[in-house]
């Protein structure tokens, strides 16, 4: 009986010619083809990611507002001018360098609007919609190199762990910039208690917003000085700051009115809205808050949040598409429980959050609140529904704070 020769299916090389072979069913792959097919297989995949951007094209900033419109209720203005500005930076991103001398401008974006409007969950829903990598990080622990805290690169960290280290797909990606407004100037506001070096830090942000090559310590700063540099590069890289910017409305206020003295009437327009005059707002006022001109030119797409009203808050507890209320209602599902809410029931939670200043942030808490006792009682129980009215949410609130009583006496 001859001995079978074991040879490596896709090449025909004998066993004694490879380093390695291995068996599959009814088959086998020597290293070296293992080593070819997964050339082909990165190939491959950076050609999908080419395509990526491509489909992004397929994209128009109607479309790009109908995806913001299932996660994000209201702020119709600030998705428009985001649709657009996202719609020609993935453009810009396409040009071919050598098409022609003109050169498109990054469409950089700072959102200026209270905590809690949305402004995270805009620049979430974009990366979710466009598949890209998001980093969000806070301009507040960012220091001039040097100081204590983080260096502004620290963002850039950030995104490629966000994008498991694949360093074409972070070039693509979004670095949300929150709190931007901290990092403003001392001396043009009295009111930021914000150390000196905001300055410094904005200086430092400017070639990353405009875009450079940066070494990144992929595993971050100071803990790990051998690591090896991961070059960068934030030309393509879209950012998006946000900030409360609180005072701001004062400015705006002043430069309206101001307006309205002179020779040309604010007013042209139509009547000032003044409980949201943060509609009105415009570089110049970024710049009387302390943000330096540089910086202002390099986020040009400026736009505002209103604040959220309370019918606002009670469409985004039904309404988005992993609204709170759909959260809760499939995880009593997942026990068998059909959890339903009395319509007085969700508005007698807007109006708590209304009370307690909470915003769209406490309606999750109020709602986990809520909640707990029936979470923790009922899978199990055999129970089969939950209907929760008002009477339902005043009981277990109030039981809540109690308990809140007995923790501080
Ligand atoms: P900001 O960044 O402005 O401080 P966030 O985006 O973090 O606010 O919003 C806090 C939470 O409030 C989010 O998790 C989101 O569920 C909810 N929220 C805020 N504004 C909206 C909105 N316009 N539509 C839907 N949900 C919102």
């Amino acid at each position: 009986m001859t001995k079978e020769v074991l040879e490596c299916s896709f090449c025909g090389k004998q066993k004694a010619e490879t380093n390695l072979l291995i068996a599959g069913l009814g088959a086998h792959i020597c290293d070296r083809c293992i080593e070819q097919a997964h050339g082909i297989v990165v190939e491959e995949s950076n050609h999908q990611g080419q395509e990526l951007t491509t489909d992004l094209m397929l994209k128009k900033p109607k479309e790009i507002k109908s995806f913001l419109d299932t996660y994000v209720i209201g702020q119709d203005q600030t998705k428009k001018v985001i649709a657009v500005a996202v719609y020609n930076h993935y453009k810009r991103l396409l040009q071919s360098p050598a098409e022609d001398a003109i050169e498109i401008q990054k469409s950089n974006i700072i959102l200026v609007g209270q905590t809690g409007t949305g402004k995270t969950l805009m620049a979430k829903t974009i990366a979710k919609m466009l598949n890209v990598p998001l980093a969000i990080v806070d301009a507040t622990v960012m220091t001039e190199a040097g100081y204590v805290g983080e260096d502004v690169e620290s963002m850039l960290t950030r995104l490629l762990q966000a994008a498991d280290y694949d360093k074409e797909k972070a070039e693509r990606g979004i670095v949300f910039i929150d709190e931007i407004d901290k990092i403003a100037r001392k001396s043009d506001n009295p009111s930021i208690t914000r150390d000196v070096s905001g300055e410094g830090v904005q200086q430092a942000l400017l070639k990353l917003l405009e875009g450079t090559v940066v070494n990144v310590p992929p595993k971050g700063g100071r803990k790990h000085p051998d690591q090896k540099f991961v070059e960068v590069n934030t030309e393509n890289i879209l950012f998006i700051a946000g900030g409360a910017f609180d005072g701001i409305e004062r400015l705006i206020s002043k430069r309206l009115n101001m307006a309205a003295i002179g020779y040309k009437s604010a007013q042209e327009g139509g009547p000032i809205d003044t409980k949201n005059l943060l509609q009105y707002i415009t570089p110049k006022d970024l710049k009387d808050f302390g943000l330096i001109p540089e910086i202002i030119g390099r986020l040009p797409v400026l736009t505002y949040m209103n604040p959220l009203d309370e019918s606002t808050l009670r469409a985004i507890l039904t309404e988005p598409k992993n609204a709170i209320v759909k959260q809760y209602k499939k995880l009593f599902e997942m026990d068998q429980i059909e959890l339903s809410f009395e319509a007085d029931a969700l508005d007698f939670i807007v109006v708590k959050a209304i009370k307690y200043k909470l915003g769209a942030r406490g309606l999750r808490s109020l709602c986990e609140e809520i909640l707990t006792d029936a979470m923790f009682s009922l899978p199990g129980s055999g129970e089969t529904t939950l209907n929760v009215d008002k009477s339902y949410v005043k009981k277990q609130l109030n039981r809540s704070r109690l308990k809140q009583l007995k923790a501080v006496s």
